[in-house]
């Protein structure tokens, strides 16, 4: 296939900047060169930037996906200097100072800014993704929220009772914020929202699995904060099982434990990797597959490369790498367009970045919440209004629409789920099923799922 050159027009003199991802990092960097004397190109796969903190509501239908996703040329239309490419990025060809894409088009660049976060690690058994689909698109929370309520339509017309307890049951893998908000969020859709709405089944007494490998949940989080959560879970009616490992995931259950746990709902929040940018550049990551950059994101050894976000390993305060949430991402990219701006008109040399920790939240179910702030701690319902005031001003910002965020909010707050649709195809029913020893052999011994820090 002929190589077709994908710089937009009007091609001119002016330093060209390619930003590759236009999630969090990606996209504040966008912004922060719009309107300068800069070229920018951003590419991305999807045409849409994903406020992913609230998909777990898309998966649990308190969300619709259209409220959460927001075309990136809208976000982008204001600056002319910015250009937006809906495709898949394959590779760096770094001697050439160019991008290729999965078409065989390439995009040359004066500066790379790599911003493709992350996907979830299955830690070697990439066969589970199948049952036990990760949050991190709009497609995984659609296939979640249509196996959580296709269960319940299932057991509603079943009438083993082992099996409808099985379809009843979700599991969720790993204790991060992840977990428990997903936790949280699907005992209240069982336990308020579809409580009347069926005739044979009670979804009260649906069962929700929280399986963390280490010795608590929202490891990242003060123990103060962690044990709060575990407790609101607990009266939420989610069975907390921290210091079991999920060993084994097939299609009707996983092995937690020796132990094989039936289940109609499987979702995976255990472990992250980087994007392959790092294997792009063919340079040094860590163990998560993060680029490891220098102070001002830059790529060691190659000039003119950055990486932010998910995809990059940046040291903090403490010496410890950053973790990887949205915060991060955000201010990397606001510093990066700001450096590279400077840089690039008035040739200002490039500052290194300094992370502002804003507090780190979780909430668990309607009412309580967690924030760390460091040096100050809250928790419960004042937390809770606390995120979700954050959470409206955010949606706010994002999409510039009070109405929806507040009704959003409205609904949440009284259980109104609108968002119940079944789309896709439902789940075949589950073979009458028991909780059973799990064999010897089935029973690997160094697996072991990892915590989201
Ligand atoms: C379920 C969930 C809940 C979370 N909740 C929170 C929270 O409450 N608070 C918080 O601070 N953080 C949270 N995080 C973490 C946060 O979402 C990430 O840290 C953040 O999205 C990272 O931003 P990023 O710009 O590095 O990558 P992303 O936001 O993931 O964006 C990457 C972009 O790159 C694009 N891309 C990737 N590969 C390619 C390619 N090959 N070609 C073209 N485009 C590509 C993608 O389409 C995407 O648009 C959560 C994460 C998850 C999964």
């Amino acid at each position: 296939m002929p190589q077709l050159n994908r710089t937009p027009a009007p091609v001119d003199n002016h330093p060209h900047v390619v930003i590759v991802g236009a999630g969090f990092g990606g996209l504040a960097c966008a912004a922060e060169l719009g309107g300068t004397n800069v070229r920018v190109t951003v590419i991305d796969r999807r045409n849409y930037h994903l406020f992913v903190p609230l998909l777990y509501q898309v998966a649990t239908a308190a969300l619709s996906p259209a409220d959460i996703a927001q075309p990136i040329r809208k976000v982008l239309n204001r600056y002319p200097n910015v250009d937006v490419i809906l495709g898949e990025v394959k590779g760096v060809d770094h001697a050439a100072r160019r991008v290729v894409l999965a078409d065989g088009s390439f995009v040359p660049y004066d500066r790379l800014v790599l911003a493709t976060g992350s996907s979830y690690s299955y830690f070697g058994h990439d066969e589970w993704a199948k049952v036990a689909p990760g949050l991190k698109t709009i497609e995984d929370a659609r296939q979640i929220r249509a196996r959580l309520l296709g269960c319940f339509e299932q057991a509603e017309v079943t009438a083993d009772p082992e099996q409808q307890k099985a379809l009843m049951t979700t599991i969720i893998v790993g204790g991060g914020p992840t977990g428990v908000e997903m936790a949280g969020s699907a005992a209240e859709l069982a336990r308020y929202t579809l409580a009347r709405d069926f005739r044979r089944i009670d979804t009260r007494s649906a069962r929700i699995l929280l399986v963390e490998a280490g010795p608590r949940i929202l490891a990242a989080f003060p123990e103060e904060l962690s044990n709060y959560a575990r407790r609101a879970l607990d009266r939420l009616g989610v069975t907390v099982l921290t210091g079991q490992a999920v060993e084994r995931i097939e299609a009707g259950g996983a092995v937690i434990n020796g132990r094989f746990v039936p289940a109609g709902t499987i979702v995976w929040g255990a472990g992250v990797k980087a994007s392959p940018a790092g294997t792009w550049l063919g340079v040094e990551t860590d163990r998560a597959g993060r680029i490891s950059v220098a102070p001002d994101l830059s790529v060691p050894g190659l000039e003119g490369v950055y990486a932010l976000g998910d995809t990059a390993a940046v040291a903090g305060d403490d010496g410890k790498p950053l973790p990887g949430l949205a915060q991060v991402a955000k201010q990397q990219g606001i510093h990066l367009g700001r450096a590279l701006a400077a840089n690039l008109e008035r040739g200002e040399a490039m500052p290194a970045f300094r992370f502002r920790m804003r507090g780190n939240t979780a909430i668990v179910g309607r009412s309580a919440a967690v924030f760390d702030f460091g040096r100050y701690r809250l928790k419960g319902w004042f937390a809770w209004l606390l995120w979700a005031i954050v959470h409206v001003y955010l949606l706010v910002g994002f999409e510039k629409r009070l109405l929806v965020s507040l009704q959003w909010l409205w609904r949440y707050m009284t259980y109104q789920r609108g968002a119940r649709l079944i789309t896709g195809d439902v789940p075949a029913p589950l073979p009458p099923t028991v909780e059973r020893e799990a064999p010897a052999e089935e029973r690997p011994q160094e697996e072991r799922q990892r915590n989201r820090a």
